[in-house]
């Protein structure tokens, strides 16, 4: 009986019979998911562009379907307004005195402002040098920023409509599904501009108001590799070398995302780096190619975590070995025995302070004499941003500023003289133009170890740091700051969080 109902049902519903389990939307669902009006959705059924079927007098949509839609449409083919957005995206050029752009030639007006949009974005960001570029939903508007000095500066506000096309062509261009809209993906990019190839990691997230997109840029061209080009003052770069060219031994660049201790890293392998020894490096991800250096991506999907990586790496033999990120107990208990067994071993982590790696790395778990044992050194570091060469002047910060960095530096500040810029086209008005590395190091001597190994507290290791002539992140900062390459006020944005400052206040 069964068997003669089934074979009786084939024929006429076997694509049915696969939906079964698929899941069916109601019309407002799938307007929602497609993200357009009802009267927009009614149209495209109409027009016989969009599959449903009625149940109980109501239209029902497979989710399927529509995803189907969604990957077969050109993202442009999408309701958009194209005037207002080629106007939006026209004045916004305008104003900063960009010339206007040469549309793409497409099939439709509404593909050619997307691909076109998309494009002058990416290239105004790399000519801007912009590391990000972050395209955020709002209620009612699209906001795109760049990221330029690690600072985050309004670019354009687009119509809130073209937020999907936008992000689609994105995602079309990063090879991710463009029907995926409720999880986070990931893509990459490579764009040439002006013969230099850039590499785009693009994440798009979804948030309340819509997907949002981030796209990182990486530019080779930038890394500026070299310890002597990163802004380290004279003795601190000696000192830093020295450390560099010990046989064995643990060396911590430290501060966060974005401090640029990428760089410094590279710059460190770059100085010891040579055919008669092996270097081994585990990154996630490579972002800069080295000569000579058998150089390792991070895939954790397929189980190659950085202490696998490690495991591996012991094995084959390595002189150097850099791991590009600390972050937990298996990895550290690799890198103090690697350290431990006649290898230098550099790598980065993320406290604040040079001192503070030290209590961070005992409170993960290790041992105290073991730290004290493996540990050369720890590179604190930030990027601060320079002033603007082409309209700098001269000028008086706040005397209250002055004193407290005064105070807090032991630096004759209030005599120094000080320049800011006053705002140029070179410079998008905001009186900087490029970074500059502050550094605060570390190196562990006899009294320091012996501090780790009891083991003593933060505030203790630091002064008896700076006791030994550790020049503080600050210091080094207003040291700057006096010789005009920055500002006070950009050396307490950016540094003056310092703990040391609470602890004064209070006294
Ligand atoms: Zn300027």
């Amino acid at each position: 009986m069964a068997r003669k109902k089934q074979a009786r049902r084939k024929p006429a519903t076997d694509s049915r019979d696969k939906k079964a389990d698929a899941e069916v939307l109601d019309l407002a669902s799938a307007a929602d998911l497609l993200k357009v009006s009802k009267p927009t959705f009614y149209r495209w059924l109409a027009q016989d562009k969009i599959k449903g079927f009625k149940a109980g007098g109501q239209w029902r949509f497979y989710k399927h379907d529509l995803e189907a839609f969604l990957r077969a449409e050109e993202p442009s083919a999408l309701h958009i307004d194209a005037d207002a957005l080629r106007a939006a995206v026209t004045k916004a050029r305008k104003s900063k005195g960009l010339k206007p752009i040469e549309w793409p030639e497409a099939e439709t007006a509404e593909e050619s402002t997307v691909i076109g949009t998309v494009h002058t974005l990416i290239t105004d960001a790399i000519e801007a040098r912009a590391s990000d570029i972050h395209f955020d939903n709002n209620v009612d508007e699209m906001l795109v920023r760049y990221r330029i000095d690690g600072v985050l500066n309004e670019v354009m506000s687009l119509p809130r409509d073209v937020a999907l096309p936008l992000v689609s062509r994105l995602k079309l261009m990063g090879d991710m599904d463009i029907a995926e809209r409720r999880l986070p993906q990931n893509g990459r990019i490579i764009v040439d501009h002006k013969g230099l190839g850039y590499d785009l990691r693009v994440t798009t997230v979804p948030a309340v108001f819509g997907e949002s997109a981030i796209s990182r840029i990486l530019d080779q061209s930038s890394i500026l590799i070299g310890l002597e080009k990163l802004g380290m003052s004279e003795s601190t770069r000696k000192q830093f070398e020295s450390i560099l060219h010990a046989p064995n031994g643990l060396v911590i660049v430290t501060g966060p995302a974005g401090s640029g201790r990428t760089t410094t890293l590279y710059s460190s392998l770059n100085l010891i780096n040579s055919p008669k020894k092996k270097v081994c490096t585990i990154e996630d991800p490579v972002e800069y190619r080295l000569r000579n250096v058998m150089q390792v991506h991070v895939n954790r999907k397929a189980g190659l975590t950085s202490p696998a990586a490690m495991r591996t790496f012991m094995r084959s033999d390595p002189d150097i070995v850099m791991v590009g990120d600390l972050r937990d107990l298996e990895t550290a208990e690799g890198c103090v025995s690697a350290a431990m067994t006649g290898h230098l071993v550099l790598t980065a982590m993320l406290p604040l302070d040079a001192p503070s790696v030290v209590t961070r790395l005992i409170d993960m778990g290790l041992e105290p004499f073991l730290v004290s044992a493996s540990l050369n050194a720890v590179l604190a570091q930030r990027l601060i941003r320079r002033v603007c060469a082409k309209c700098q002047e001269r000028y008086e910060p706040s005397p209250d500023g002055l004193r407290r960095l005064q105070a807090e530096t032991d630096l004759h500040i209030t005599q120094a003289e000080f320049y800011r810029g006053k705002g140029c086209r070179e410079c998008r008005n905001t009186g900087y133009r490029g970074r500059i590395g502050a550094f605060e190091l570390l190196e562990v001597d006899d009294s320091i170890r012996e501090r780790i190994a009891r083991p003593a507290n933060t505030a203790e290791l630091q002064a008896a740091a700076v006791e030994a002539g550790m020049t503080t992140l600050l210091k080094d900062g207003v040291e700057k700051a006096m010789q005009g390459i920055t500002t006070i006020e950009e050396v307490m944005r950016v540094l003056s969080y310092h703990p040391k400052e609470d602890a004064d206040d209070q006294k």
